[in-house]
């Protein structure tokens, strides 16, 4: 995976980050090279057979005899870190924003429809998605609505009485928007008699191109370039009953989108390792090589305790990937509390680590070619997205009275 990034990612990053080059051929690519486009195709396959087997009637045995032979869980453990945390590890060291447009398109919009989509919606969209074959996009956040994303959600479904709905709302800062060929788009369901804030959250999938859907072109950004961010509009939208996510109004509302943000959560701490390695890394060297007052700058005390802090909050966050996938290799999952504690402390430690590089480098640490002043930005955004770090406090504290 590292060979991979140093010959296929590092020599166009600056196309990815700065030129407006798409970010879906070179991920396209690593799916292919690691075969990680079948594995995600033939994974959905037996689970779709599974479930259709299930819903013809197949007792719960028989449908068990076609599971795949399961290893045992440090296998399970091996495959979900070879196939999903080594790849964010390592591409998150040059080239965060990759991670971004991937995860969102694999994890947030293939993974809300395998898990709230209807059976004809999962095989319609959700393979394609997976396999990297096509682009999702997530639509949540609202010019008036982020942090408060439920409550002050305008964007709406309204019944079109032919058993159909009609979409009408903006999305902003949505990940992949411009390019994105699926959207699963939340938004509330207008009812007569029920008060705004209460109405029902439901949500659509959506192809690009459909009439009154527009995606803006991608925004310029403080960081992680190599994630197209935009805009969706959408006016007068109309959507057949298929494209109701679980094709029930029932079917992805507020718990839905929170087990996305859960998932996304986790993924937040593998980023930030990859960063925090490689700012480290790049710290070390310059430490050693960089010479003022007649020695090396790592002899003096001052620039110790600062790799000494990177070299604690790097262990710190590869005990809780690892706390994670032993977690997952046990059949269980981390608690809000915990996904939000962890993303949270992913997050500052990532950006404080890079503060710091930067803070090493001197000069040359604000030169966009010693790449480290690159770390700091798209180590910002970790604190923004998935939940920003107030809300994750809030979710901790949350989490933890409520379970008290
Ligand atoms: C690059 C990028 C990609 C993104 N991708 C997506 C995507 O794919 N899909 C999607 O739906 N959204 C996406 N987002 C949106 C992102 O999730 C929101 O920006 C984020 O949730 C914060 O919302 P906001 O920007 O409206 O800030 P606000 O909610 O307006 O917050 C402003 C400030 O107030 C603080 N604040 C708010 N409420 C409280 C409170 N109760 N207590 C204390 N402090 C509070 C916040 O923490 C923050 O510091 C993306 C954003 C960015 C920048």
């Amino acid at each position: 995976m590292r060979d991979f990034v140093e010959k296929e990612i590092v020599p166009i990053i600056d196309d990815l980050e700065y030129n407006g080059v798409p970010p879906y051929d070179v991920l396209r690519k690593l799916f292919t090279t690691f075969g990680m486009d079948e594995l995600a195709g033939s994974n959905f396959d037996k689970q779709i057979a599974r479930e259709e087997s299930r819903a013809s009637g197949a007792s719960a045995e028989d449908s068990n005899t076609e599971k795949p032979a399961t290893g045992t869980a440090t296998e399970e453990a091996m495959d979900a870190v070879a196939m999903g945390l080594i790849p964010i590890i390592e591409i998150s060291r040059h080239c965060q924003g990759l991670i971004t447009a991937m995860g969102v398109s694999v994890g947030l919009t293939a993974g809300a429809i395998m898990s709230k989509g209807s059976l004809a919606q999962k095989k319609k969209y959700a393979r394609d998605l997976l396999t990297l074959n096509k682009v999702g996009a997530w639509a949540i956040t609202e010019p008036n609505s982020g942090s408060d994303a439920f409550g002050a959600m305008k964007a709406t479904a309204r019944r079109d009485g032919k058993g159909g709905y009609i979409l009408n709302g903006n999305k902003t800062f949505i990940t992949n928007g411009p390019f994105a060929d699926t959207i699963v788009f939340i938004c509330r369901l207008e009812e007569d008699g029920v008060e705004a804030r209460d109405r029902k959250i439901v949500s659509f999938i959506l192809d690009s191109g459909m009439e009154g859907l527009e995606q803006s072109a991608p925004f310029k950004k403080m960081g992680i370039g190599s994630s197209p961010t935009g805009e969706l509009f959408l006016s007068d939208v109309h959507a057949g009953p298929e494209r109701l996510m679980g094709e029930s109004e029932d079917g992805y509302g507020r718990s839905g989108a929170k087990t996305t943000f859960s998932a996304e959560r986790s993924g937040v701490a593998c980023m930030a390792l990859g960063l925090v390695e490689r700012a480290l890394e790049l710290s070390l060297e310059y430490a050693q090589t960089r010479v003022q007052f007649g020695e090396p700058i790592g002899n003096y005390q001052l620039i110790q305790l600062k790799l000494a802090k990177m070299e604690v909050a790097r262990l710190n966050l590869e005990n809780l990937v690892f706390r994670f996938i032993e977690t997952r290799a046990a059949g269980k999952d981390f608690s809000l509390s915990e996904a939000s504690a962890m993303k949270l402390y992913a997050a500052q430690s990532a950006m404080e680590v890079a503060t710091e590089a930067v803070q090493i480098f001197g000069g040359a640490g604000y030169m966009r070619a010693t790449r480290v002043e690159q770390l700091m930005r798209d180590a910002k955004i970790l604190q923004i997205y998935a939940g920003t770090d107030e809300m994750q406090i809030v979710a901790i504290a949350r989490d933890l009275l409520a379970n008290a």
